[in-house]
């Protein structure tokens, strides 16, 4: 039950309200008591100290103290009580003490020349004030008596306790207010959360491409948006996976099929010697593109899991390499393999796989040479700007139709001349091609006119310059 985060976030949004408002009750309820008692202090000192002017102004008519002492006593509802230097009570405002010897605290501090105060009483509580009654000078103080107040503060303590009642009643009603707030705010936070995991529940059940509705700017909207994209890629990569397995599966079967019916034409056939012969290079033909079908397709699932083995190497030299192999076979074809990189770049590259894609490029370019131009050639030129170094590899050959040239990266497919001129090949090499460049984060593109020539370029990003 406290897993989930809405409970959480509530639990602790409510422990922080209202051990906030428990703080701020504690600091002013104390507060406010402190202030009123100071302020009933204040009043009483200012009496006892016109008290203790009155007192020692008349020092020999203790009649008349008493009087005054009685007269203070009943108009302020405290009880003034006059102390000799021998803590005697001389006279008390309420008669009771008259005559007794007093010794608290408060009267010994008055006697030694300072006003003190005190509270006491456990459940009826009384405020002691006392103020020494001096004569003589500014320079010679004496201390001849001094002046005690007793006064009841019960109404102080009355009126804070019922203060109290209503801070705590107000406090509570915040609290609670607070409580739904935080129920609001966890469960804003956590709805749009449910919501997306209940959608990523149906994207792991197969759902993909679904998109979930969740509009706000903040952090969870950012992963609402991260998830959408995430579901359109995943059903991009599923509906190229199946369409793969369906290329492949038909690329097999065509192979198959015609080495099924040439065995099959022999075996009801009573051809001569010499017919089986043909017949039987027509099946390796069949079993040899079935091989170089597999290998290819081997290719490219190596290329899925490859770990680029890379060093900074000048790519200029992986090309020389590459056409120095490439130049006997482009020969034999009467195409003439010019390499004309001149920069001495270094990049981090796999060397086997940058001549992999550089060998199925040149390849390319020799099987769909125009077979009608008198002269064939590829070059291989290089560039470079500023954060770019650029290798193209261009051809005079037949070209490529505007229709096909965006799509000849992708796996299997054949632009229409090379199918209907019987040119060997799967529509595979350029896809390994675009697969290398993908691993090592450059970028491959094709330029081409039908008639005129095709030029791959490959892009290579100098970041690291
Ligand atoms: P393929 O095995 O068919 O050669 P690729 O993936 O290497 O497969 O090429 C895909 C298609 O792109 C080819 O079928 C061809 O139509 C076209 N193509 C590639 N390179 C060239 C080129 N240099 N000149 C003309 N067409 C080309």
């Amino acid at each position: 039950m406290f897993s989930s985060l809405r409970t959480r976030l509530m639990i602790v949004y409510t422990l922080i309200i209202f051990m906030t408002i428990a703080a701020v009750d504690v600091l002013i309820l104390n507060d406010y008591f402190r202030s009123r008692l100071q302020e009933r202090t204040i009043a009483y000192f200012t009496y006892g100290n016109i008290a203790a002017n009155l007192v020692s102004a008349n020092l020999s008519d203790v009649f008349y103290i008493s009087r005054a002492l009685k007269q203070y006593t009943e108009t302020t509802g405290a009880r003034f009580l006059l102390i000799d230097n021998q803590s005697v009570v001389v006279s008390d405002g309420a008669n009771h003490f008259t005559g007794e010897l007093l010794t608290n605290p408060q009267v010994r501090k008055a006697l030694s020349g300072s006003n003190s105060w005190a509270v006491y009483g456990n459940g009826e509580k009384n405020l002691q004030l006392a103020v020494p009654v001096t004569t003589g000078g500014r320079d010679s103080l004496d201390v001849v008596g001094a002046v005690l107040i007793s006064a009841d503060i019960g109404d102080l303590y009355a009126s804070y306790r019922s203060l109290r009642w209503r801070v705590i009643l107000i406090s509570l009603l915040a609290g609670f207010l607070g409580m739904l707030f935080s129920f609001t705010a966890a469960h804003h936070l956590s709805r749009p959360l449910n919501r997306l995991i209940a959608f990523s529940r149906r994207l792991s059940r197969g759902h993909l491409g679904e998109q979930v509705y969740i509009k706000r700017n903040d952090e969870i909207g950012q992963l609402a948006d991260t998830i959408n994209k995430m579901s359109a890629d995943l059903q991009r990569i599923e509906q190229n996976r199946r369409r793969f397995i369906g290329d492949v599966s038909h690329e097999l079967k065509t192979p198959l099929a015609s080495i099924k019916a040439l065995v099959e034409a022999l075996l009801m056939s009573n051809a001569p010697g010499e017919q089986y012969r043909e017949f039987l290079e027509d099946v390796i033909g069949e079993v040899d593109r079935l091989s170089m079908l597999i290998s290819r397709l081997l290719t490219l699932t190596r290329l899925e899991e490859e770990r680029l083995n890379k060093e900074y190497l000048p790519l200029s030299d992986i090309v020389a390499d590459t056409v120095r192999v490439m130049t006997p076979l482009a020969a034999s074809h009467n195409v003439i393999l010019e390499n004309k990189t001149h920069m001495d770049i270094k990049v981090p590259c796999d060397k086997n796989l940058v001549r992999e894609m550089l060998v199925n490029v040149i390849d390319n370019s020799i099987k769909y040479r125009d077979r009608a131009k008198a002269v064939n050639k590829i070059e291989i030129t290089d560039f470079r700007t500023l954060d770019t170094y650029r290798l193209e590899i261009s051809d005079n050959g037949i070209g490529i139709a505007g229709q096909d040239l965006p799509r000849i990266f992708e796996g299997f497919y054949r632009s229409e001349p090379s199918r209907s001129r019987e040119i060997e090949g799967y529509g595979m090499g350029l896809s390994i091609v675009k697969r290398i460049a993908d691993l090592h984060g450059w970028d491959v593109s094709a330029k081409s006119q039908p008639g005129r020539g095709t030029t791959i370029v490959l892009s290579i990003p100098l970041k690291f310059k």
